[in-house]
């Protein structure tokens, strides 16, 4: 399974994901971690019996997902009339009313993914734990690391007060024990995220590759990017691929065509990003009176009923996240392609922020689903979800797929003197 032999015995090394900088591995304390020594990304992390704490934590997060998702959630009072939801409602109800797109989205979101997270370090870790190696282990281990920034469930908390304070507003509202359990299982959740260092299972698969450094020009190596294994292109396959010797995965010196997905994507967010504001998002009706509202109109309303605080989080996730993003991916394009030197590192800094925040935009949907699932009381008062809210969240999620085909390492590769580049492989 891994490419050992090929390598003297030395210090194991890693590429840096986010430069492609290969550097040697060093032993660290427990609750240490390594950052590149050139960008600064975060390579890997020393945690105690990491394996162990993860998988109790795992086993915990599951119990507690059972339970969010089989009490009461959320109930609602108004002029002596109660409506009850689940987590599961607010997908339920987007479906009936023709949203089948939000609905997906919300369920996955908010319950599939993460149920399959779960699942997916289960199935690897507890074999591991017991020392057994089970069936297709690298796949199911290399899914839940692709299938991590669609589970959305500390976002769906956010939209859940910012629904919670909207509607206090409004009538009477009683948290169910599903919510508490929720709360519980995120916490849980990231326990476990921090306990686990993927390198850790990767390591347990198949050792680090170790190669003596300085490496010999005439050395070309590629780094993995679901596993982080370095290879040697030794074998090309018939199209001139290469699987990583440890995970499977394909090996690419950079992400294939990176530059012309990312552009794509964002021309795509940009142009989606018209209807998303201009659409009303949804439809509050109150004894017979409806108002459409759009992302911005809601921002207003807010604020017209005094809630500063919840105004200026809906306005910051809605608005000015999804504009500074694609501006921040089309500055990154540009740079690129013009071959600046001008600040990798400041450069790489950006290119992380924009990945790791861009999920938080989806508040106002979540909100919208948790809405639309409790205020459906006919003449006194309904919900109903608006076109806009396809648009809007096709626009964060095309802004994530755009940040992942991005590559980061294109912002150095002019700088670099390193041999990947000397190699001539295909990219
Ligand atoms: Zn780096
Ligand atoms: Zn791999």
């Amino acid at each position: 399974m891994n490419d050992q032999t090929s390598y003297p015995p030395s210090a194991p090394i890693i590429a840096c994901h986010e430069c492609g900088l290969i550097q040697r591995m060093r032993a660290l304390r427990a609750g240490g971690s390594a950052r590149c020594a050139r960008c600064g990304a975060g390579l890997y992390r020393e945690r105690r019996d990491s394996i162990d704490r993860a998988l109790t934590l795992t086993v915990a997060a599951l119990i507690l997902f059972v339970l969010a998702h089989s009490f009461p959630f959320m109930s609602f009072r108004l002029e002596g009339r109660e409506q009850d939801s689940t987590l599961l409602t607010g997908a339920l109800e987007l479906y009936r009313g023709g949203m089948w797109p939000l609905a997906i989205l919300v369920f996955c979101a908010a319950s599939l993914m993460p149920l399959l997270k779960l699942l997916g370090n289960l199935y690897v870790l507890l074999p591991l734990r017991l020392g057994r190696r089970p069936y297709g282990v690298a796949r199911i281990f290399r899914l839940t690391e692709v299938i991590h920034p669609w589970a959305m469930m500390e976002v769906y908390l956010l939209g859940l007060i910012v629904a919670y304070v909207k509607l206090t507003a409004l009538a009477r509202i009683e948290l169910g024990i599903a919510v508490y359990s929720f709360v519980a299982l995120i916490v849980v959740m990231i326990a476990a995220e921090a306990a686990l260092d993927p390198r850790k299972v990767w390591q347990r698969l198949g050792p680090q590759a170790a190669v003596p450094l300085p490496l010999a020009a005439n050395a070309p190596l590629l780094s993995c990017h679901a596993c982080h294994q370095i290879a040697r292109p030794r074998a090309l396959g018939r199209h001139g691929e290469l699987a990583c010797p440890r995970c499977g995965a394909l090996l690419h010196r950079r992400k294939p065509n990176s530059l012309a997905r990312t552009w794509a994507l964002v021309l795509a967010a940009v142009i989606l990003y018209i209807p998303a504001n201009l659409l009303p998002v949804m439809t509050v009706t109150s004894f017979g009176k409806g108002e459409p509202d759009t992302i911005l109109s809601g921002v207003k309303v807010l604020i017209q009923a005094g809630m500063w605080p919840v105004a200026l989080l809906v306005f910051f996730a809605s608005i000015t996240v999804p504009v500074l993003k694609l501006i921040g991916l089309t500055f990154l394009l540009i740079s690129v392609q013009r071959r600046s030197p001008w600040r990798p590192r400041d450069r790489t800094r950006l290119y992380r922020i924009i990945e790791s925040v861009g999920r938080w935009s989806m508040v106002d949907i979540f909100m919208i689903s948790i809405l639309v699932a409790l205020v459906k009381l006919d003449a006194i008062a309904t919900i109903e979800p608006g076109a806009g809210a396809i648009a809007f969240a096709a626009v964060v999620i095309i802004t994530m797929f755009a940040a992942m085909a991005f590559d980061p390492r294109l912002i150095w590769d002019r700088q670099e003197t390193s041999h990947a580049r000397q190699s001539g492989l295909r990219a």
